[in-house]
């Protein structure tokens, strides 16, 4: 679809349209076969005059939403990605989808297929430390879309600084940033996947990088990597919190958003859905 016949289809939107200019987007055959992105309820013939933006469709998200009138949430985190057997109220889930049925507000996700894309959740994250030449750790249908990204900075740094600069670049949360190497290690090449990335430890351009950045890094995987790093070589690492790393995509894709849908008001959600409240730092 052209931008001109998206413009002409905005002005009465509904939740089909958006679904449509969300699969233009980010299509859905770039998603993982194990995920679950689209449409996950609400009526696709219902209006959309506003749409809401979040990482994760937590309670408190979707009572913004429908506080704010929204009639369309998009979040990056499929809601029913693993097999419920009930949407009873007593369970989140099933509080969350009740409470935007009822709000008026359909719920529509883009997961990993908003991931591979050239403005994908790491794109969004190499942009903002301005790597040079991005591209992914491993390519999807084309050689620019794919997961994670790799490039250089534009001048070296050091371990510490690069962990300090990303304490400034995303939302703040309890558990900050986790770092595994030297603090004066110089910084040139990074490897980055926003939200949980260690299935890609063993890459080749993730071994070849300076600093791997990405998110949930478990104890196996990080210990591995750090002793073979000692050994063979290999990246720093820098741990930093998922919802973190994907919100500063939701700023890119509701421009995205604004852009094909002019007539249609995209907002952003500030609230943090990151799981983890305070840290004892010892
Ligand atoms: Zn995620």
């Amino acid at each position: 679809m052209s931008i001109s016949a998206s413009v002409a289809s905005s002005a009465g939107s509904t939740v089909a349209d958006v679904c449509a200019i969300i699969e233009r987007i980010w299509p859905v055959a770039g998603a993982a076969s194990w995920d679950a992105p689209g449409l996950l309820s609400g009526d696709p013939g219902a209006p959309v005059i506003s749409i809401h933006l979040a990482v994760d469709a937590v309670p408190d998200v979707a009572d913004e939403a429908v506080a704010a009138g929204a009639d369309l949430l998009f979040v990056h985190h499929p809601l029913l990605l693993r097999g419920v057997t009930t949407v009873a109220e007593d369970r989140y889930k099933g509080a969350v989808l009740a409470r935007l049925i009822r709000g008026g507000c359909a719920l529509v996700a883009a997961h990993t297929n908003a991931d591979v894309v050239e403005t994908g959740t790491s794109a969004v994250l190499a942009a903002h430390l301005g790597l040079i030449d991005p591209r992914p750790i491993t390519v999807g249908e084309a050689p620019s879309r794919g997961i994670g990204r790799v490039g250089r900075l534009p001048e070296p740094t050091t371990l510490g600084r690069l962990a300090r600069q990303l304490a400034e670049i995303l939302p703040a949360t309890a558990s900050g940033i986790r770092v595994a190497g030297d603090y004066d290690r110089v910084i040139t090449t990074v490897a980055l996947c926003a939200g949980a990335g260690d299935s890609l430890l063993g890459e080749a351009a993730v071994h070849a990088s300076d600093v791997y950045i990405t998110s949930d890094l478990r104890h196996h995987p990080a210990s591995e990597s750090r002793e073979n790093a000692k050994v063979a070589g290999g990246p720093a690492l820098i741990d930093v919190s998922h919802w973190a790393s994907e919100w500063l995509w939701l700023d890119v894709a509701a421009d995205e958003l604004r852009l094909a849908l002019p007539g249609v008001i995209v907002t952003v959600s500030d609230l943090r859905t990151d799981p983890w409240d305070f840290t004892i730092v010892q």
